[in-house]
């Protein structure tokens, strides 16, 4: 977005955060523009919430088309917009943003993202039980999926603050110290805290003598490691098991199509973000 720049590109969308050095949302955009030939570039804006009024006011909604929302932005930037879609409503948060009518829209497609690998595992979860570990923001927005969305009859959040856990609507909360005996007996597991990446690669949520049983589905967030110690545990005992690139992938083509109206070309996209992993992007 450089205004001395003589050939701009067309259309602008970017990512605000803090920090955003390591995002992968670049290389998925990048490579759905290059797929589909269009003149588009995504940007990376590392802005601090005094300077969050100003970058959102230059969403214009013709050459500055929108913009997707991290850490630690999701909820200043709901508090800022003219209207929230109703799932960024229920869940609190806003990670996609665009202008419609000249008025500043918030979304949150992180529980499209995070529902369509179980979607597409084809089975009636409604009478499933779940576990979600950790209580912060994706966390939100996994209940909410969970909840609302595929209508599970339980589900169940602990974490290491349960007031934190308690505040999450439609679910039951539960002491961080009972996470064993209610992860056996659930048919979902789903991880939100951060354990097992970097800097706790190494570690898991759950212990090692955690018994898992071949028909549980096991879901990470954590993209890199792209296979946490959690799933290799329970991909040892059988389990399905589930890392979190899908669920990137599938917000960025949630907001790619309220931008550009057009569906992502996954294939393009899978290839570059191997690409970009296997020569050490990792977050
Ligand atoms: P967050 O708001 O900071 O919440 C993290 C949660 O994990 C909190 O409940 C926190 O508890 C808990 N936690 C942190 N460290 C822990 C530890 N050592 N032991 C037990 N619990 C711990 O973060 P978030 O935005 O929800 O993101 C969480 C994870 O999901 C991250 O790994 C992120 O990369 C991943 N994520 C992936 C995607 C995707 O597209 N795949 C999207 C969003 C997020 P306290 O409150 O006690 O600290």
């Amino acid at each position: 977005m450089d205004p001395t720049q003589t050939e701009m590109p067309r259309k602008t969308c970017f990512l605000i955060g803090h920090p955003t050095g390591h995002s992968l949302s670049p290389t998925i955009h990048q490579a759905a523009y290059g797929a589909l030939d269009m003149n588009w570039h995504y940007a990376l804006m590392d802005v601090l919430e005094p300077d969050l009024d100003a970058v959102l006011a230059g969403i214009d909604g013709e050459r500055i088309v929108g913009a997707n929302v991290t850490i630690p932005h999701k909820q200043a930037v709901y508090e800022r917009v003219d209207e929230l879609s109703d799932t960024a409503r229920a869940v609190g948060a806003v990670n996609t943003v665009y202008r419609r009518d000249g008025r500043l829209v918030g979304d949150n497609t992180d529980v499209a993202g995070f529902l369509g690998p179980l979607r597409a595992m084809g089975r009636d979860w409604s009478m499933a039980r779940a576990v979600v570990l950790g209580a912060g923001g994706a966390a939100r927005a996994v209940a909410h999926g969970l909840t609302r969305e595929l209508g599970l009859a339980e589900v169940v959040v602990t974490a290491r603050r349960e007031a934190a856990a308690r505040a999450i609507p439609d679910i039951c909360a539960a002491p961080w110290e009972e996470r064993v005996g209610v992860c056996a007996e659930a048919d979902l597991i789903v991880n939100t805290t951060p354990v097992g990446m970097a800097p706790m690669e190494a570690a898991s949520p759950l212990p090692d003598d955690f018994v898992f049983d071949a028909k549980q589905t096991v879901y990470d967030l954590i993209y890199a490691p792209e296979t946490t110690r959690l799933m290799a545990a329970a991909q040892a005992a059988g389990a399905s098991v589930i890392g979190g690139l899908p669920m990137l992938i599938g917000q960025a083509a949630a907001a790619f199509r309220i931008w550009t109206g057009r569906d992502m070309p996954l294939e393009a996209v899978n290839r570059a973000l191997r690409q970009r992993m296997a020569t050490g992007g990792s977050s």
